[in-house]
């Protein structure tokens, strides 16, 4: 921890805990606007936005402790010639993202969050849904989090198929070089790769063509990643059976379109929004600030 007396001034610029928030405070002076040209730390989230232009109002700035493993909005070529640190929160958030595609995959194909609204509306009806169980299963990005969700799949696939930027020989499921190929070759396309401008609308009108009528898809990673209007236009058109959906184009604003559907499955990036998962996360912020500020080795480096 600082020494007391000195009080780092700290850039909030990212919502937190109250939790964090305090033990940020009884260590930092906060900022949550205007940070003065002394502050030493940023705590930012998964979407945050650390520029050039911000670089440049902050001289002092030693460390940007990301409450997140997204990091699409900093500008690491920059913060690496200026010498600042960049830590993320990677593993803790790892098992609840990934619960969570696979509880929007099982809710798309059967129909649960569509199914709840008709029950609370009166309506006692079945419409047949798809079976989960038997599916080719391919997600785009086999990182920490679509490692966690291929464990969770294997039960229910029928095979996997996965694209990354490099094989994985010990993985066991078939390597697709490209995003087109994987969705011809899945019935349920699971997105798990970063955003940034090497996968900016990745998923275009073309993959989900090649993904077709049975095809689903499911988004946990950022909304850029997805060409909304081409997928809106898939979804009404029938190109793809359904969509769920945890990161959109322009959080947290959703498309009426999408709000119309019923075989699409909504949610407020809520990926690693579980108490035990934003307690770790926040720990893992302060023990990296305070490696920092005692000049101990962080736990977390990009
Ligand atoms: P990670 O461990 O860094 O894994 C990223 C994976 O994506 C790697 O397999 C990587 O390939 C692959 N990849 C990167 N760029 C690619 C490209 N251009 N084409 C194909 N594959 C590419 O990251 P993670 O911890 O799994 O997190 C993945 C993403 O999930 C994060 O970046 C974040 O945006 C998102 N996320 C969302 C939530 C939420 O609340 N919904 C929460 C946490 C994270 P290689 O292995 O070959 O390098």
């Amino acid at each position: 921890m600082p020494n007391e007396t000195s009080h780092p001034d700290l850039y909030l610029l990212a919502g937190v805990s109250p939790a964090l928030e305090h033990a940020l405070a009884e260590r930092f002076t906060l900022h949550r606007k205007d940070p003065p040209t002394t502050t030493r730390a940023i705590v930012g989230g998964g979407m945050s936005v650390v520029d050039t232009a911000l670089l440049d109002r902050l001289p002092a700035l030693e460390i940007v402790a990301i409450h997140g493993v997204g990091h699409d909005g900093i500008d690491l070529a920059a913060t690496r010639a200026r010498g600042i640190a960049v830590t993320t929160t990677p593993d803790v958030l790892t098992d609840d993202v990934a619960d969570l595609a696979i509880g929007l995959m099982l809710a798309v194909q059967r129909g649960i969050a569509a199914n709840d609204r008709a029950v609370r509306g009166g309506e006692w009806k079945v419409d047949l849904s798809r079976r989960a169980s038997g599916r080719r299963i391919g997600i785009f990005g086999l990182g920490q989090i679509g490692k966690a969700i291929a464990r969770r799949a294997r039960p229910f696939a029928r095979e996997l198929h996965y694209t990354a930027r490099s094989i994985k020989p010990a993985f066991e499921g078939v390597f697709h070089a490209d995003i087109a190929s994987l969705a011809a070759a899945c019935d349920v396309l699971i997105i798990a790769a970063p955003g940034g401008d090497a996968t900016h609308h990745i998923v275009d009108a073309a993959v989900l063509a090649a993904l077709g009528e049975d095809g689903i898809l499911v988004n946990i990673a950022r909304g850029s990643l997805v060409d909304e209007p081409a997928l809106v236009a898939a979804l009404q058109d029938g190109t793809i059976a359904g969509a769920g959906l945890d990161v959109f184009a322009d959080e947290p604003t959703v498309p009426d379109a999408l709000k119309a559907m019923d075989q699409v499955v909504l949610s407020p990036h809520q990926g690693s929004a579980t108490v035990d998962g934003r307690a770790e996360m926040a720990a893992l912020v302060v023990a990296n600030l305070d490696a920092h500020f005692a000049g101990e080795a962080l736990l977390t480096s990009l």
